[in-house]
């Protein structure tokens, strides 16, 4: 199918983009990469009478530190975050996700800006900012504002974000030096969606779990955070019981519909065993 018809919009500024956002109202709708978009538009699902494209917002790209943090541009696309040495070295497992979306067409124009405010819990990025601890910078009308990762999400393609707001950037405190990362994703073949995924980035004090931080993606409404998991890891050397209890408690807050990926019952199964092996080489990786 093809979408409905729209009018285009190029702002090059944010204050323009939110200006137009704001005075066009519900019938407009901001678009960065497409490649979420366009598809529910081709599908009828969304037919936005306005397209407000960002894609000549200068202000929105680019990658940078701040004091503690990494601030990433709305408009970066994936592609860029594969390619970032600064990200590679402080962040890596935005370069890990990154590479298990979707192919490298799609992430030569998809955006990390797109991915976290999409709203879909079958995105990759959500997942990976909660686990961060990250925080989005949006700006509407009434100004910018900061939105914690862990708090955005309300439910399937429903966001913290107030109409006529955007996402500029995103705020990710970087992990101490010699974290372990892992992100481990089952997918029905190159290219898919998760069937179900999680993130995992840890320290170790004297061969135990200092700190743990547990994302999980597609296997609820919203990405998760697995709070109890890393509270039940941390203090242990991922011994075998502390493991279960603590994949007990991650599979615990799941709740996946059933469809073309499985039924529920596996999908929230295969969440315990992706945990299980982002734990693993998180922990393998510490210090390297
Ligand atoms: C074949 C295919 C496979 C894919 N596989 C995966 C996958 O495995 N994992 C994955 O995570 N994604 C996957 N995707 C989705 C892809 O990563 C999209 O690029 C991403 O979800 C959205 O980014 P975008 O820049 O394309 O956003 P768009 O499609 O332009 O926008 C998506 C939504 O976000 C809103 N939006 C965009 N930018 C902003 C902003 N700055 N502020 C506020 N709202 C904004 C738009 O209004 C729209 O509602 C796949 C896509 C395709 C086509």
């Amino acid at each position: 199918m093809i979408p409905r018809s729209f009018a285009y919009h190029r702002p090059t500024s944010v204050k323009e983009a939110v200006r137009l956002l704001g005075s066009l109202g519900e019938d407009a709708r901001a678009i960065a990469g497409g490649h979420s978009l366009i598809p529910m538009m081709k599908l009828r699902l969304a037919s936005p009478a306005h397209l407000i494209d960002l894609a000549n917002v200068a202000d929105l790209k680019g990658i940078h530190e701040d004091g503690r943090d990494i601030v990433i541009g709305a408009m970066t696309t994936q592609h860029e975050i594969v390619g970032s040495e600064l990200l590679a070295r402080k962040i890596p497992i935005l370069r890990e996700t990154s590479l298990l979306i979707a192919d490298p067409q799609v992430r030569y124009v998809g955006t990390i800006g797109g991915n976290v405010a999409n709203g879909d819990p079958a995105n990759d990025m959500p997942a990976v900012m909660m686990c961060l601890n990250a925080i989005y910078h949006a700006v509407g009308k009434s100004g910018e504002r900061r939105i914690a990762a862990r708090e955005f999400y309300q439910g399937a393609y429903l966001t913290a974000l107030e109409p006529g707001e955007i996402v500029t950037a995103i705020r990710i405190p970087v992990p101490t030096s010699g974290h372990g990362y892992a992100y481990e994703k089952l997918k029905r073949k190159v290219g898919d969606y998760a069937t179900a995924a999680a993130a995992v980035v840890l320290t170790l004090s004297g061969g135990k779990v200092a700190t743990c931080s547990i994302g999980l993606t597609n296997v609820a409404e919203t990405p998760l955070w697995a709070e109890e998991a890393g509270k039940i890891l941390t203090g242990s050397a991922i011994d075998a019981a502390t493991l279960k209890r603590a994949v007990s408690a991650a599979e615990a807050i799941t709740s996946p519909a059933s469809d073309g990926r499985g039924p529920s019952a596996y999908r929230t199964k295969m969440a315990g065993v992706m945990l299980t092996r982002a734990l693993a080489r998180a922990k393998a990786r510490v210090g390297t």
